[in-house]
């Protein structure tokens, strides 16, 4: 091979002297790395080549002649992974301490965007709540004419007249949600939001934890999945009972965005997420979330999390009346349990072989930080009993299922080359996943470590 041979320092230098995601001329050779591939698999000393936005050959190192004019980057001792995909999300609700409508613009949105970028996260899937301006980002996002992580998403998504999701908690335009209430209503939303662009439909079938007073019936949801389906869209359920969870399965709803968290699940519910592969997004630090901040971990203090942190958030973390709040409600204990129980019906599903998928809600509620939340998942999951590869695969392949994406998530010869490189490796400890050393979308480097990035 008679390529030009480059250091490392000289390679960034290159990439980082036009602007941010200013494109290279030349392909670009990493070798030496150790790639974690996305499906499970590890190719160890690495040669990934990367041609415009695309990986063009991911291998053993010398298996193949790079182009004469490949700029070679040495990773050597590095591990690379596939971007992150957080498959259930939200976009311009949260601003600071702030949710609600007035946090749909453009700067917030893509302010989050680039935090999610910046924490290794390179697609998104916006869950519902999104308004028109949605699809005027996510189409230049696509093209790649603004910065930040890609978003798919599910339109306004579809609740419940007075129930799902909260109107209190929730504080939506009425351009971003629906509520249906009759079938016919419901058949109507989905081609509406079809016409608009969805690329899935969210439905919310929960009556969080009897707080609400009436459930999506259904006859509505039947009507949603079965109209969706028509259309050629995907169905992604917020849910909580075991009971809808079955439902759901049954109709063949393609995700269950949230995991099934009153009881343990049983053999019915594993075969048929089984036999209809529905993927199941645990999301365990939603419950987590409503807690863990209280409880002050000593990883709240690293810079990893620091920079996560809009500063309205970092002041109510160090306030101790905002800390003693919280520690005195007493559902806390609820949120407790429910992690737990998270985490089993997770690991029993991924023993079994259903699918799970990656999110963690973030972007609903301030205490769920863009990008820090996903790292934080996936310690969760290798809490409840996975490898960290395992983890990574539900983060990576399986989320891209989830959205219906097969252009991403691997680090394989034609998939977009989206991809994080880790100065330490995850497969010995899930911390490293935060080794960020810099973020690499559609081919181009677009951060370095989080320590560079404010939000
Ligand atoms: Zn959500």
């Amino acid at each position: 091979m008679n390529y030009l041979r480059i250091t490392f320092a000289v390679a960034l230098t290159a990439c980082l002297g036009g602007t941010a995601g200013e494109a290279l001329s030349a392909p670009t050779l990493l070798r030496g790395g150790k790639v974690l591939v996305g499906d499970g698999s590890v190719v160890a000393n690495a040669d990934v080549l990367i041609e415009g936005d695309r990986f063009a050959f991911v291998g053993a190192h010398e298996q193949k002649d790079a182009p004469a004019d490949a700029i070679v980057v040495d990773v050597a001792g590095k591990t690379i992974i596939p971007g992150l995909i957080a498959a259930h999300a939200h976009i311009g609700q949260v601003d600071g301490l702030e949710n609600g409508s007035p946090n749909y613009t453009r700067t917030n949105i893509l302010r989050q965007l680039r935090q999610y970028e910046a924490y290794g996260v390179t697609t998104l899937g916006s869950l519902g709540l999104n308004a028109p301006l949605f699809y005027e980002l996510r189409d230049k996002l696509h093209a790649g004419e603004l910065p930040g992580a890609d978003v798919y998403g599910a339109d306004r998504g579809i609740g419940v007249v007075d129930g799902a999701p909260p109107a209190g908690a929730v504080k939506v335009g009425e351009e971003q949600l629906d509520r249906p209430a009759t079938p016919e209503a419901a058949r109507a939303a989905v081609r509406a939001s079809k016409e608009r662009g969805a690329d899935l439909i969210k439905i919310w079938v929960d009556d969080f934890r009897g707080s609400l007073p009436v459930k999506m019936s259904p006859e509505i949801y039947a009507a949603v999945i079965d109209e969706a389906h028509a259309q050629g869209l995907r169905v992604a359920s917020h849910v909580y009972y075991l009971e809808d969870a079955k439902r759901l399965a049954k109709l063949n709803v393609d995700v269950l965005a949230h995991a099934v968290r009153d009881q343990p699940l049983d053999a019915e519910l594993i075969k048929l997420l089984n036999d209809n592969g529905i993927i199941y997004i645990p999301t365990i630090g939603v419950d987590e979330s409503a807690y863990i901040y209280a409880d002050r971990p000593d990883w709240m203090s690293s810079d990893f999390f620091q920079h996560a942190l809009q500063p309205a958030l970092r002041e109510q973390f160090d306030s101790d009346g905002w800390r003693e709040g919280i520690l005195a409600n007493r559902k806390l204990a609820d949120s407790r349990k429910a992690v737990v129980m998270n985490q089993q019906n997770a690991l029993a599903l991924h023993r079994a072989g259903v699918r799970l998928g990656f999110g963690s809600d973030s972007g609903a509620n301030p205490l769920r930080i863009p990008g820090f939340a996903e790292h934080r998942e996936l310690q969760l999951l290798c809490e409840a009993g996975m490898t960290p590869l395992e983890a990574l695969q539900t983060a990576t392949v399986n989320a891209a299922a989830a959205l219906g994406l097969d252009d991403r998530g691997a680090i394989a010869a034609g998939k977009l080359a989206d991809f994080v490189i880790l100065d330490a490796d995850p497969t010995d400890d899930v911390q490293n996943f935060q080794s960020i050393e810099s973020v690499w979308h559609r081919g181009k480097k677009v951060s370095g470590a989080v320590e560079q990035f404010q939000p």
